[in-house]
């Protein structure tokens, strides 16, 4: 057991770090500004903590959100869209009666992130910024078309969700940089968006994950629009392109999803691990996007079916 806690640090004295609680967003930026690299901002704490208990990371300072009011903001747009502050919770996002009615895959991914105790205090900018490729929001926004807005002082930059994860673990967001908000587009007319996880066991994470969207043309069966989003199929979060380009534009027949599901697989590049081979996980993705466009497709025109 000694050895074991010594790879994981374990024996190791915790530096500890300098609690710092801006109140606004501007003091936050500021404060991001001045200590830079030595820094790191504090969420919902549920991954941070469990990367500074073990010693994989030792900060200068902790720059808590918890104070600053304008990230817990969730609220519909004038256009029907949603604008969702960094610091807005999983269980909230999972019980928001906003984003079941209006924008029910969020809701699909949230609901099955751990455990409650987990989504009560994990919130949805810290899961971006985790930057888990098994993480299940990201291939919900993929699919949603969603962006997020990034911000340092004097200035700020939006970029897609597909855009945002560089590299296992790491997300496109500077030190002096803080992500602020998820902005999702309002709901296309006649589109319908899911997204379902699979994983072995209760809590766990994805083994794979798919958000599906799609958008009919007005002759109610030819596929106008796409978005498909991957998780548990690479080193970071994937849009499926070359799988929406087989259905973008043909009409949404169970033989096209199934070349869009088998597309999907091919271009994606999962991992092997003690849960599951490349082999397996590719597999999966081809099930469970089939199995994800069949639920988008039930939620046109206003279903809300699982
Ligand atoms: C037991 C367990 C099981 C889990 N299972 C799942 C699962 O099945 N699916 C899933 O999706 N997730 C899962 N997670 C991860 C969970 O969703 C975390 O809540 C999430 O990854 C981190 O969110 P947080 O708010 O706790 O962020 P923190 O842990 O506070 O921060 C995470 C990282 O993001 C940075 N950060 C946070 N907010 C910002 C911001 N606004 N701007 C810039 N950087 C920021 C932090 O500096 C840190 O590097 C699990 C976590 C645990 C502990």
């Amino acid at each position: 057991m000694a050895e074991v806690d010594d790879a994981f640090g374990f024996d190791e004295p915790i530096q500890p770090a300098a609690y710092l609680g801006p109140t606004s967003l501007d003091d936050a930026l500021a404060l991001l500004a001045e200590h830079g690299d030595e820094a790191k901002v504090l969420a919902g704490g549920q991954s941070l903590l469990v990367f500074l208990r073990q010693g994989l990371l030792a900060p200068s300072h902790l720059i808590g959100l918890r104070g600053i009011a304008e990230l817990r903001r969730l609220e519909a747009t004038p256009d029907g869209g949603l604008t969702v502050g960094a610091m807005v919770t999983q269980h909230t996002l999972e019980t928001s009666p906003l984003v079941q009615a209006r924008f029910p895959a969020l809701a699909d991914a949230a609901a099955v992130i751990a455990s409650p105790p987990v989504r009560r205090q994990g919130t949805l900018g810290g899961n971006l910024c985790h930057a888990d490729p098994t993480g299940d929001p990201p291939a919900a926004l993929i699919a949603l078309g969603a962006d997020v807005e990034i911000a340092r002082a004097g200035g700020s930059r939006r970029l897609p969700v597909e855009d945002l994860f560089r590299d296992y673990m790491d997300p496109a967001i500077e030190a002096d940089e803080l992500l602020v908000a998820i902005h999702v587009p309002p709901p296309a007319p006649r589109s319908g968006v899911a997204y379902l996880k699979y994983r072995l066991r209760g809590v766990d994470t994805a083994l794979v994950g798919v958000g599906f969207g799609a958008t009919l043309a007005e002759d109610g069966a030819t596929c106008a629009d796409v978005r498909i989003g991957l998780v548990g199929a690479g080193t970071t979060p994937l849009r499926a392109t070359e799988a929406e380009a087989v259905l973008r534009g043909a009409p949404l027949t169970d033989e096209r999803l199934a070349a869009a599901a088998r597309a999907a697989a091919h271009e994606c590049a999962p991992l092997s691990d003690t849960e599951a081979s490349e082999w397996y996980r590719r597999e999966m993705v081809e099930v469970f996007v089939r199995r994800a466009a069949q639920v988008a497709l039930r939620r046109i025109d206003g279903g809300n079916a699982a």
